[in-house]
């Protein structure tokens, strides 16, 4: 698969067609982003850690009946991905309070929740990525309810399958973000799952696992990526 020219560049990733038109190469960058932007930065060999941590997340997901856009790796932080239509929907879940629903709601971090939270974020970095419900998404026809049905659905079992995998490997999955795109009419889970777009709290010492020590300066960062990747890979 030859790599041709870039076609989209994010924050955290870059995109460039290929040769085959249903297909893309996703590129991992160690840039890091937090609080919509208001903080950058580098973490080094991010992009590395991130392609190989989320390959390996999206080749589980596969193996226990998720459709994702992944379909191989093809160097250190690069993979092969099925093109899609993306949905502009950050879909959340959350098995703790954390993060913006700590500030939102005032909580403690790492509050017990009686179920899981799921939310919307419409995805749009002038507007900081604002909250948004069902309503909203209909509303702005975002996405139709059918598709809407299938992202929740996914999100749950996908909350599901990740919280058993995670804590096989003695990490509590606090939270995480999906993102949704559409290929020939199915809903597939794409960009990326890793350290930067889920909460992972060591069992029993609670540490960090995640981008909260580059968020919360707490140093050790990269040592917290590659520990991530060195228990997913076991
Ligand atoms: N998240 C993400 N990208 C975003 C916003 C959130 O990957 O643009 C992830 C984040 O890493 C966490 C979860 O979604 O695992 C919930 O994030 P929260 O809303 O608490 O974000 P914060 O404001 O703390 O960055």
């Amino acid at each position: 698969m030859q790599k041709l020219k870039k076609i989209y560049e994010g924050k955290t990733k870059i995109l460039y067609e290929t040769d085959s038109p249903g297909h893309l190469i996703q590129y991992f960058k160690d840039d890091t982003t937090c609080f919509n932007a208001e903080k950058k930065g580098f973490i080094e060999r991010k992009g590395i850690m991130n392609n190989k941590i989320s390959a390996k997340i999206f080749g589980f997901l596969e193996s226990h009946g998720v459709r994702t856009h992944f379909e191989r790796v093809v160097s250190d932080r690069e993979m092969l991905i099925r093109k899609v239509e993306m949905f502009p929907l950050e879909v959340i879940i959350r098995n703790r309070a954390a993060g913006s629903m700590c500030r939102a709601l005032n909580l403690e971090e790492g509050r017990k929740l009686e179920c899981s939270v799921l939310e919307y974020t419409y995805k749009c970095d002038r507007l900081k990525d604002p909250l948004i419900n069902e309503y909203h998404i209909r509303a702005l026809k975002i996405a139709s309810d059918e598709e809407v049905e299938v992202m929740k659905d996914y999100a749950f079992l996908i909350n599901n399958l990740l919280t058993k995998f995670f804590v096989r490997l003695n990490v509590e999955l606090i939270d995480f973000k999906l993102e949704f795109g559409k290929r020939k009419g199915k809903i597939l889970l794409a960009d990326e799952i890793s350290p930067d777009t889920c909460r992972l709290w060591e069992v029993g010492t609670e540490e960090r696992l995640d981008k909260d020590r580059f968020r919360q300066d707490l140093g050790k960062v990269e040592e917290a990526y590659q520990e991530v990747l060195t228990r997913v890979s076991r």
